[in-house]
């Protein structure tokens, strides 16, 4: 970073300087003052017989360190009492120049002493500036800064381990040249949008082509400090995470592959359920329709799992197939919320819904997400007996929301969410689920150009919502 070099400059390491140096220069400055002095005498007289000593004093204590100042302060003392506080002829021991005499020595004390703090403090500062460095040149990350435009201004040597060029080709190449095309315009979407807010963060994974020419993964955490003095610039701190996205990327393609030849198995399982489950309804063998009634609940289950691990594997890869149609919500509701109130005894759905226009979407997947949030709400509410579920209009959008008195979420993980496979500590111990449902309706919200959020309090409830725009 710029700063180091500058003050590792300003440092004076007095190691280094031979002892004959550190007192001879000093000494030398010394009786060449005292020479100019005899020299003038004439005409500077003897008035401030000190002055010309106490500049030498500052200089060594500065240059050469205490010792070599107070042999200076004691020889000039001496010097001065001896040939300029009077003419030389005259030498009486006066008060006065036994006064001027101490307060010279006073001075230099003074000038010594905080000379050294000075020098104690610089070399301090050295010391954790070096530090500092060596982490930074060390470190197994790449660290980088960049101005508002992107431009690289300083590379840490370690992105060389990273992307094959050294510190000083990084800086000069276009930051944008290495980036993927596939990604590249998202990447600088992303960092202009991140640059315009201080203080944010952002992660990003993308591919950069190595010097070598082969792509590799990395992974981007920025923090923008552009706005704080003295840094004013986005720092970047980068790895490669080839590895770890290849596997992920395997595990998704097997995900993806086992889910699809999963399905159609599992659908024609869960006709024959039900053609047997209507056989069996009218019969007197009870014991037998209630064995098919819960076969039928459990691949419903299933079937429920392996087409949510299909949306993801869907969503990884391109954007969902929206059929948009002009919908009345409301009746949707009413008709996902009459279907699960069949499947549960202990809650009551209470609906509140507001007049609504028809608004466009697609219907299968708002079905999608209404339920996920109805089915959340009881899930996540063993001991209430009800859940609200309410429209409204705000701010030309359209709220849909679902209320529980559930075990809640804490504050730390609601953010959390929305996010692939996340579910809550409260939630994994006793309740079943893949932590899939939310994130694909955040897809689809997303898709949508609608919003999706919750405010919950733990051991108290959660309010489940979303808003899409009326047009
Ligand atoms: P799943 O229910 O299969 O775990 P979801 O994506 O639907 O997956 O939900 C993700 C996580 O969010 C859940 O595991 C749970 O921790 C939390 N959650 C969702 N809805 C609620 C709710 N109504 N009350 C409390 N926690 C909830």
């Amino acid at each position: 970073m710029p700063g180091f070099k500058k003050t590792f400059l300003s440092g004076v390491s007095l190691k280094n300087v031979p002892f004959y140096i550190r007192y001879g220069v000093p000494v030398l400055l010394t009786l060449v003052a005292t020479l100019t002095k005899i020299t003038l005498a004439d005409y500077i007289g003897y008035k401030t017989p000190f002055l010309l000593y106490l500049g030498i004093v500052i200089i060594t204590a500065k240059r050469f360190g205490a010792k070599p100042a107070i042999v200076v302060s004691l020889l000039s003392a001496v010097i001065v009492n001896l040939l300029f506080m009077h003419p030389p002829d005259y030498f009486p021991i006066t008060r006065e120049a036994i006064l001027q005499t101490i307060g010279f020595l006073l001075e230099c004390t003074l000038v010594i002493g905080l000379s050294s703090a000075l020098t104690d403090a610089v070399s301090q500062i050295d010391e954790n500036d070096a530090r500092f460095k060596t982490l930074v040149e060390k470190s197994s990350e790449g660290i980088v800064t960049m101005n508002v435009d992107g431009k690289i201004i300083y590379s840490s040597p370690s992105v060389q381990n990273i992307i094959g060029y050294t510190d000083e080709e990084f800086i000069h190449l276009p930051t944008w040249q290495l980036l993927h095309e596939d990604e590249a315009s998202k990447v600088r979407e992303q960092f202009f949008r991140f640059a315009s807010h201080p203080n944010k963060t952002l992660t990003i994974i993308h591919r950069m082509k190595h010097k070598n020419g082969n792509w590799i993964w990395i992974e981007s955490k920025m923090t923008n400090l552009l706005d704080e003095r003295p840094i004013n610039a986005v720092i970047a701190n980068f790895t490669e995470v080839t590895e770890r996205v290849l596997n992920e990327k395997l595990k998704e393609d097997f995900i993806g592959i086992a889910s699809h030849e999963l399905k159609t198995p599992l659908t024609s399982l869960k006709a024959y359920t039900q053609v047997l489950q209507h056989r069996f309804k009218n019969s007197e063998d009870e014991t037998s329709l209630n064995i098919i009634n819960k076969i039928e609940h459990q691949v419903t289950r299933v079937v429920q799992m392996i087409t949510n691990l299909l949306d993801v594997t869907t969503l990884q890869e391109k954007k969902l197939n929206l059929h948009i149609r002009d919908i009345d919500l409301n009746l949707l509701v009413t008709e996902i919320a009459d279907a699960i109130q069949q499947t549960t005894k202990v809650h009551r759905i209470i609906l509140q819904l507001a007049p609504l226009p028809t608004i466009p979407a697609d219907r299968e997947r708002l079905a999608q997400v209404i339920s996920n949030m109805i089915s959340n709400a009881i899930k996540y509410s063993p001991n209430a007996d009800a859940v609200q579920v309410s429209t409204r209009i705000e701010n030309d959008r359209v709220i849909f929301s679902v209320l529980d008195h559930g075990i809640g979420i804490s504050p730390s993980e609601l953010n959390q969410v929305f996010e692939r496979f996340f579910r809550a500590d409260g939630a994994k111990k006793s309740f079943q689920g893949l932590g899939l449902g939310l994130f694909i309706c955040a897809q689809i919200l997303e898709q949508h150009g609608g919003e999706i959020g919750a405010t919950s309090k733990e051991g108290e409830g959660s309010t489940f919502w979303f808003s899409l725009p009326l047009a």
